[in-house]
């Protein structure tokens, strides 16, 4: 399954950069996808749950942002949505469309679980309330790996 391949190799990128911030879980997760990928929302939700079992992701939300498919003919300038599946050609024109959109696969955004593990959430330390539980910390995408953040894809 394709969405399979693409929701282990996000997992492994974030993982990787959940280690490098010392973190042991992983809170939210935004996937930014383009209509035009051939990636099904739910099908990448259900693998991504399967997938993030074990790993620093297990547990964590799943955002999903959709973008559009958008393309603009070279010739007459014309900016339009492709739609699904994507129209490629300006039909006054004949000319073939410039994909601007929808291609998109890409994680947008990571937050990470600062909390720290614990087997009993009630009793922590003498330090109970300086109200860091829950904290999460926001990961820039650009930080996630030293290539750009686009997942793997085929
Ligand atoms: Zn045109």
């Amino acid at each position: 399954m394709h969405e399979l391949s693409i929701a282990v190799a996000a997992i492994s990128q974030i993982e990787e950069a959940a280690e490098r911030h010392g973190a042991d879980r992983v809170a939210v997760v935004r996937l930014r996808i383009g209509e035009l990928s051939g990636v099904v929302p739910e099908a990448l939700r259900f693998s991504f749950g399967i997938a993030a079992e074990a790993t620093r992701l297990a547990g964590a939300r799943l955002e999903i942002e959709t973008v559009e498919g958008r393309a603009r003919c070279p010739v007459c300038g014309r900016e339009a949505p492709t739609g699904v599946p994507p129209a490629l050609w300006c039909a006054p024109c004949g000319a073939a469309r410039d994909v601007l959109s929808g291609r998109e696969l890409e994680i947008a955004r990571v937050e990470l679980d600062d909390t720290p593990v614990s087997e009993d959430a009630g009793a922590s330390d003498a330090t109970g309330a300086t109200g860091v539980t829950g904290a999460t910390r926001k990961v820039n995408p650009a930080d996630l790996t030293r290539k750009a953040n686009h997942v793997p894809h085929r």
